[in-house]
């Protein structure tokens, strides 16, 4: 679905990403793991077109995006949940949701997605006239996944969702992840810093270091390999 080959990206003058290549195939849940600055957050703003490569190629169905404006990106079908989540504190839940959808014009599909977002988080729609910024910082979470997939994506690509989360909402945010992506057939990209999570829901994982991949297998061997569970998993 998505390849990533020997992308380089900068700001300004450093290098972050010194050629990265990676695949990501319809249906799974990838994570790319990563000490702090390792590059995992330019990996996905390469993808989604925010910060482009300066050279190597990002094909996303069949298509090339590495040169391609954002929005573009978003309409055929990437959307990102980013670090920090950065919703619109002034805006209602309803409309941070409907600025999800801003590039969608078929009202009937945005409507049943916007039953799907309130079915999967019901606290939601208890306070969707309420302004985002007087949300919880899970609930603020939720919204910001929400409003991603009001998008509609095939692929989702999530920067640290449970930064900063209690592990009870981590706990909830990780369920969510498993769902989208076995109900709704969401592919997902999966940025993490709490590794040990990310590889129990994860298929497939990536570790990065120094802005290339260090390493890369199934996510049930990463999780009992000897260098992985010292560096990232704290055992
Ligand atoms: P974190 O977990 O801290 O978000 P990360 O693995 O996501 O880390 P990146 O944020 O992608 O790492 O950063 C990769 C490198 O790029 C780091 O050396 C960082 O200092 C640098 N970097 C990131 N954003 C900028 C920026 N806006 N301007 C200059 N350098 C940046």
């Amino acid at each position: 679905m998505l390849s990533l080959v020997d992308i380089h990206t900068y700001y300004g003058n450093i290098q972050a990403l010194k050629g990265v290549s990676l695949e990501v195939k319809e249906g799974e849940i990838i994570t790319l793991i990563g000490a702090n600055g390792a590059g995992k957050t330019t990996t996905l703003m390469s993808i989604s077109g925010i910060v482009p490569p300066r050279s190597g190629e990002v094909r996303f169905m069949g298509k090339s995006i590495a040169r391609m404006n954002p929005d573009k990106i978003v309409s055929l079908g990437i959307s990102q949940v980013p670090e920090g989540r950065r919703i619109f504190p002034y805006l209602s839940v309803l409309e941070n949701l409907d600025m999800g959808a801003f590039l969608r014009e078929d009202k009937d599909g945005v409507k049943s997605d916007l039953d799907y977002v309130f079915e999967l988080f019901p606290i939601l729609a208890e306070r969707r006239n309420q302004a985002g910024g007087t949300l919880s910082g899970g609930e603020q979470q939720m919204l910001a996944i929400s409003r991603a997939l009001m998008a509609r994506p095939r692929l989702l690509l999530m920067d640290e969702p449970s930064l900063g989360l209690a592990p009870l909402v981590v706990k909830q945010i990780f369920e969510i992840i498993r769902k989208i992506n076995s109900e709704n057939n969401t592919t997902i990209f999966l940025v993490e810093q709490n590794a040990n999570l990310a590889l129990k829901v994860a298929h497939r994982g990536y570790v990065m270091e120094n802005g290339r991949i260090s390493l890369s297998d199934a996510a049930e061997s990463l999780l009992v390999n000897e260098d992985v569970k010292k560096a990232y998993l704290g055992i």
